[in-house]
């Protein structure tokens, strides 16, 4: 067995381990399964990858995201270290070659969604390799208790089911305690074992700002900005109203959020890494594994949702070591939001029953009906037919799945995204020579406001109706339009479905856990609750010390550089 010590000279070329690096890769290599629980930038990832380098086998690594699973392969090719992302991107011929390839010893790690993991097929590929270690990152979107939970995480309690002997190590950089335990039972860690780090952050300064306009407070701070900078809202058109404002005041800012193509964000990304565009407001959606040093300041112009949340977004300033601030900017006004949101994502049980029975109508399940049915499902006119808000429609019937009724297909509530490109007189011109495609621009344009300035989800059945036409001519004319340059048409790829998994008679039918509901309706309020703590700072203890306490830490030392500290020294 090479050392790690001369794995880290020879493929990263660092001297030393930090100290809970060194820990953590003693752990795993004693084959203890273990919990991971170190700030954003600690180096986590070298915790799984340097043991794995130490021994025969492979490193299976569980991610929630393509764009991080890239990264991560990318970095480690860059090494010579053989290493590929299993997903959506590739065929599904694609993927049991690579498959084929990892049983014959071709790669160290394979990176793959919790999706992916559930799949019978890859499960039996896996059988067939020698696996030292499953490596979780993001192990927080384990728990409901957490803050960023994703159900798809729920099912890995089946890597102990199938490799008892085969050791975990589950990472992330913020879980308050009832996530912590959350995560080491459902993955069935044989022995509690959790390796963790300070959270306080010497170089960041936190502030909270009870500004009277936001906007000029904001231009105050960018314009002192040397480095780049991060500001987040709370929803797509505030980070669309907010870098307008700001692009016409002349600052070099690009706009990113999760509604965007993913050309464009990517652009964004890579525009803001290399300091070209060094200003960016965006959505939550912005930051998970990014890594850049030069951040001095990440601005909070919305209230987030939760400490946790505060914590990680935060935290992206100042990686260098260097001075850097946290500022948060609020007025009384913003917590309106949190609590019309609350009761759109927590629908009331009524309401939850109610969309569930609609939808058995919707699709005309007979009584009796429905186990393992697949029906076309088109959520527009759904919420249409039934006057239905779309944002409560979406979470009733997204909790109904996750209760395991039914099943959605991944298009279901991804519609197709169209941009018009050309300029009035490009498309007055396109409409004289190509009439038919002509009239479909022309109901675009009609349809859907701003669809000139940004990218809008676009309802093919809506449209169809308009033109008193079909889908599939809807569709070929979008192409059409897009082959000619005058939109840009992010095609959803198949016809979203729903699949029932009980009969409409069957007693399982409509059997929904309530109590586990109002909990985790309960468990939001609760994290609000624990921001406006927070945010008032009450009591009046350190911002540091705060955000400390709340990861479980103990007895730290206030940090005598944020606003609360400043204050109070008078
Ligand atoms: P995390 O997942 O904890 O947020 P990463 O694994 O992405 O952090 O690592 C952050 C950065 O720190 C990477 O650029 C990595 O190469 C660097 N790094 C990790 N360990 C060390 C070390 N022992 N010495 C120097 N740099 C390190
Ligand atoms: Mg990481």
């Amino acid at each position: 067995m090479k050392s790690a010590q001369s794995i880290l000279k020879t493929y990263w070329g660092y001297d030393s381990f930090r100290p809970q690096q060194l820990n953590i890769i003693t752990a795993v290599l004693e084959k203890k399964d273990t919990l991971a629980l170190l700030p954003t930038g600690a180096g986590k990832s070298l915790c799984f990858q340097v043991p794995t380098l130490c021994e025969d086998g492979i490193c299976l690594v569980i991610s929630p995201l393509i764009a991080l699973m890239q990264d991560q392969v990318k970095d480690l090719q860059s090494k010579n270290i053989p290493a590929i992302a299993l997903g959506g991107q590739l065929s599904e011929e694609a993927q049991d070659e690579v498959m084929a390839a990892a049983i014959r010893g071709k790669y160290k790690f394979i990176y793959c969604s919790p999706e992916k993991l559930a799949q019978k097929q890859f499960q039996e590929g896996l059988n067939q390799i020698k696996i030292t270690l499953f490596a979780i990152d993001e192990a927080h979107c384990i728990s409901q208790w957490g803050y960023d939970f994703r159900p798809p995480y729920r099912k890995l309690d089946v890597l102990k089911q199938l490799f008892p002997n085969v050791p975990i190590l589950a990472m992330t950089a913020s879980a308050i305690p009832v996530v912590q335990e959350d995560i080491m039972k459902q993955l069935v860690f044989k022995n509690a074992h959790i390796i963790t780090d300070t959270f306080l952050r010497p170089n960041l300064k936190y502030s909270v700002q009870k500004v009277p306009v936001k906007l000029h407070a904001l231009r105050n701070i960018l314009n002192e900005l040397k480095g780049a900078a991060i500001i987040y809202c709370n929803t797509r058109s505030n980070v669309a109203q907010l870098t307008e404002m700001l692009q016409a005041y002349g600052y070099a800012v690009g706009a990113y959020h999760a509604g965007m193509p993913i050309e464009a964000r990517q652009k964004v990304q890579a525009n803001w890494m290399q300091d070209s565009t060094p200003i960016v407001v965006c959505t939550s959606a912005f930051g998970m594994g990014i890594n850049k040093g030069n951040v001095r300041v990440v601005v909070h112009y919305d209230i987030p949702g939760s400490i946790e949340q505060y914590y990680q977004e935060a935290g992206r300033a100042g990686r260098d070591g260097n001075a850097a601030e946290a500022i948060l900017m609020y007025q009384q006004n913003d917590w309106d939001y949190w609590i019309q949101l609350q009761e759109k994502k927590y629908p009331s049980i009524e309401v939850i029953k109610k969309i569930y029975q609609h939808l058995a109508d919707f699709v005309q399940l007979p009584i009796g009906m429905g186990e393992k049915q697949q029906y076309i499902f088109d959520f527009e006119t759904f919420c249409i037919n039934f006057k239905l808000d779309k944002i409560i429609a979406r979470n009733a019937l997204s909790w109904i799945q996750q209760e395991g009724h039914i099943r959605f297909s991944e298009s279901a509530f991804t519609p197709s995204m169209v941009q018009v490109l050309g300029d009035r007189y490009s498309i007055e011109n396109f409409q004289n020579a190509q009439p038919i495609a002509g009239a479909v621009l022309q109901t675009l344009l009609r349809s859907y406001g701003g669809i000139l300035d940004s990218p809008h989800f676009i309802n093919e059945k809506l449209l169809a109706e308009l033109l008193q036409r079909d889908i599939p001519f809807v569709i070929q004319q979008l192409q059409i339009l897009a082959l000619h340059g005058m939109i840009s048409f992010d095609q959803k790829q198949h016809q979203p479905v729903v699949q029932f998994l009980w009969n409409r008679s069957a007693a399982s039918f409509m059997k929904i856990d309530f109590d586990h509901y109002q909990l985790m309706k309960k468990a939001f309020m609760e994290r609000i609750q624990q921001f406006i703590g927070y945010l008032q700072g009450q009591p009046a203890i350190c911002r540091s010390i705060y955000l400390a306490k709340y990861f479980g830490e103990k007895g730290s030392k206030p940090c005598g550089i944020c606003d609360l500290c400043t204050s109070t020294k008078g």
